[in-house]
């Protein structure tokens, strides 16, 4: 199997850039679900930890209970709840206080107009009384922006409905924590004045910004290397992979690599070659397990930019780490 090397140094300097907008480590909640965006959860829990960040996000309790020993404090975005002095859960509406048990804490989930996860502003208030009467413990508050990437008024839009929101709680006398941005939303800003980040793609090394916005340098964590099976010749006009996609257009090595679309490498169409970061195209369709490359050398470097292969591929960054297969072994460099 090909196998991933996660960059500490590049994490570190990605946490670094967060820290000077955020104005704190203390302020950084590193966002971990789907085994951290593909990255492996135990290890980017371990070296976030390592590097002093003490709040974490996680998808589940399950993903939660792996690594909660590292944190302070991690948020679970939904599902199963429990009573737990490291854990708090969103609440994504009002049904879900009821079934909640008393001395769960929680932080309220407040739609303003992504209108995915939360209640509405308008059910605020009866929100709130419902936590108080349920006996749960209400340590935060947040919400989330939908085009936070991007350059339009709509992110003003939701600060400012999120900032009614933080005015009601706050005049109930709750202290509680606020927190609104993700990566896009804390690249973007020029100041911060909340209580945490979620930060996740950023932490990974992937500005997405629309391109209208500063460019913060980050630099990529993970990187994918494949190893070679075979190697052989191939004559001009001979035919590669399935569908025989790639013809020879003279006489050429080829090699294959362990890497496939089994590990969740996406199948990019052949008529449009993917071409990795040293610039050496991929020859045919990508089978399950394998990959074809020019040349004969034992390693290829497959991606060392998620970014770039997005682009390719017609996604985002997000997509394309995330859907690695989680069982792909993991290096930490330096
Ligand atoms: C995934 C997620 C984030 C992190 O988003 P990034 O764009 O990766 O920083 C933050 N908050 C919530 C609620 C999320 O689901």
């Amino acid at each position: 199997m090909a196998y991933i090397t996660i960059n500490r140094t590049h994490f570190y300097h990605n946490l670094n850039k967060i820290a000077l907008k955020t104005g704190s480590i203390d302020k950084i909640a590193i966002v971990l679900k789907d085994n951290a965006y593909g990255h492996s959860i135990d290890i980017i829990a371990s070296l976030a930890s390592e590097f002093g960040i003490k709040h974490a996000v996680t998808r589940d309790l399950e993903e939660a209970e792996a690594i909660k020993f590292h944190f302070e404090n991690v948020l679970v975005l939904a599902g199963e709840s429990r009573a737990d002095p490291r854990l708090s859960f969103a609440i994504n509406s009002l049904a879900q206080i009821t079934q909640m048990t008393k001395g769960t804490q929680v932080e309220l989930k407040v739609d303003t107009g992504m209108h995915r996860n939360g209640i509405a502003i308008e059910e605020l208030e009866e929100a709130l009384d419902s936590i108080k009467l349920q006996g749960l413990e209400l340590i935060g508050v947040m919400t989330h922006f939908r085009s936070a990437d991007e350059l339009s008024s709509d992110f003003f839009w939701q600060k400012k409905r999120f900032e009614e929101v933080k005015r009601v709680v706050k005049e109930r006398g709750l202290k509680v924590r606020f927190h609104s941005h993700n990566s896009a939303a804390i690249l973007r800003s020029k100041q911060f004045d909340e209580d945490l980040v979620r930060v996740g793609i950023a932490a990974y090394g992937y500005d997405e910004l629309d391109c209208a916005f500063d460019k913060t340098d980050l630099r990529p964590v993970l990187a994918i290397h494949a190893k070679k099976v075979a190697t052989k010749p191939l004559r001009k006009g001979e035919r590669v992979g399935y569908g025989g996609g790639f013809v020879a257009p003279r006489d050429m090595i080829v090699s294959t690599y362990n890497i496939g679309y089994g590990d969740g490498w996406i199948r990019a169409s052949d008529k449009d070659a993917y071409c990795t970061d040293d610039g050496v195209m991929t020859l045919g369709r990508v089978s399950m397990d394998l990959m074809v490359f020019e040349g004969e050398s034992p390693s290829v470097c497959v991606m060392a930019n998620a970014q770039r292969a997005a682009k390719h591929f017609g996604t985002i960054s997000y997509e394309v780490v995330t859907s690695l297969s989680s069982d792909i072994p993991k290096i930490i460099i330096d």
